[in-house]
C-alpha cells in the first residue's frame, strides 16, 4: 500500500462525489483555502485529495483560426 495521498481532479463544486474504499458513495465538500487557488477536500476514509477545476479555461481569445482545435 502506498501512502502517498491520491489528487483527484473534479469538475463538480461544492461537492464531489466519488466511490469510497469502503464501498460506499461518499460526497466530499470542497473549500477554498488560503494559499490555494482551487478549492480542495479531502476524504477522511480514502485520504484521496479532491481538487475542483473549472471544465473549460477561456483564457485564449480567437485569433484568426490558428491552433483551437482543440475539440
Ligand atoms: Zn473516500
Amino acid at each position: 500500500m502506498e501512502n502517498s495521498p491520491a489528487v483527484r481532479i473534479v469538475y463538480d463544486f461544492p461537492v464531489a462525489g466519488h466511490l469510497c474504499t469502503d464501498g460506499a458513495v461518499r460526497y466530499i465538500k470542497m473549500a477554498r483555502r488560503a494559499g490555494l487557488t482551487q478549492p480542495q477536500g479531502v476524504c477522511p476514509t480514502c485520504q484521496i485529495i479532491f481538487q475542483y477545476q473549472k471544465p473549460q479555461r477561456s483564457k485564449v481569445r480567437h485569433f484568426g483560426e490558428n491552433g483551437a482545435t482543440h475539440f
